[in-house]
């Protein structure tokens, strides 16, 4: 149940999706990988409208380099972990917030005890073997993955439902490319981007958690727009269609 602080905090989004949603948010379990540019778009939505517990995986500590864009964090952070600022920050934002934070990057040997309790993982990392493990995750597990994906000045967004019929991000990608993958220390980023991206997927997290729904589709943001290409699943694909 919602208390009358809580009902007095979301008033203006149980207006819009009622007091049942907002209850079931509240429920509601995330794993987010990562606190940089994505994350910051991304974290204070979740922890704003009411999602009960995040946990957050974040290794690494503030760099002068991040405030460009990674709006999480302020001048006198360089130097601190990212994960605990982050907290701190979100913390104040919303005290109802149960969150916590793990100092550990997503890896193959340590996620199981990190996604057995969760509903939704999302990623923001920059890591793009990240990206395909967690895709690989989502559909082992059947756990459902949102995957953000940031270059120069176009992102996307890869939902993957991780059940049958649904498209893996090996549907489309097949596998790690060979050569190296462009990031914003070696591509650059328009500043705002990150944090558009982070904040949609706030959205479509809304969206699933609520409906419990995935639609077949990629999120596409390029030239200031953005743009839907639908997703069907491959039956080529090499790994989703063993499960
Ligand atoms: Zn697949």
């Amino acid at each position: 149940m919602l208390s009358k602080n809580e009902i007095e905090r979301y008033s203006r989004q149980i207006l819009s999706i009622g007091k049942e949603s907002q209850n079931i948010l509240k429920k509601s379990r995330v794993l987010v990988l990562g606190a940089g540019g994505i994350g910051s778009g991304l974290l204070p939505y979740l922890a704003a409208s009411g999602v009960g517990f995040i946990r957050l995986l974040e290794p690494d500590i503030v760099e002068p380099s991040n405030l460009s864009r990674q709006i999480l964090y302020a001048a006198d952070n360089i130097g601190a972990l990212k994960g605990a600022t982050a907290v701190e920050f979100l913390s104040r934002l919303n005290p109802e917030l149960d969150m916590e934070w793990l100092p550990v990057g997503f890896d193959a040997n340590n996620h199981a005890p990190i996604i057995k309790d969760v509903d939704l993982i999302l990623d923001g990392t920059d890591d793009i073997h990240c990206k395909f493990l967690l895709s690989d995750i989502a559909v082992k597990n059947a756990i459902p993955a949102i995957i953000g994906s940031i270059g120069n000045f176009q992102g996307h967004i890869f939902p993957v439902a991780g059940k049958p019929g649904f498209a893996c991000y090996r549907c489309l990608f097949e596998k790690v490319p060979d050569e190296e993958i462009p990031t914003c220390a070696t591509e650059g980023i328009l500043s705002p981007l990150p944090g558009i991206i982070g904040s949609m997927m706030a959205y479509l997290s809304l969206q699933f958690l609520i409906t419990r729904g995935f639609e077949k589709r990629i999120y596409l943001m390029e030239k200031g727009g953005w743009r839907h290409i639908a997703m069907n699943w491959n039956p080529h694909c090499s790994f989703c269609g063993r499960f």
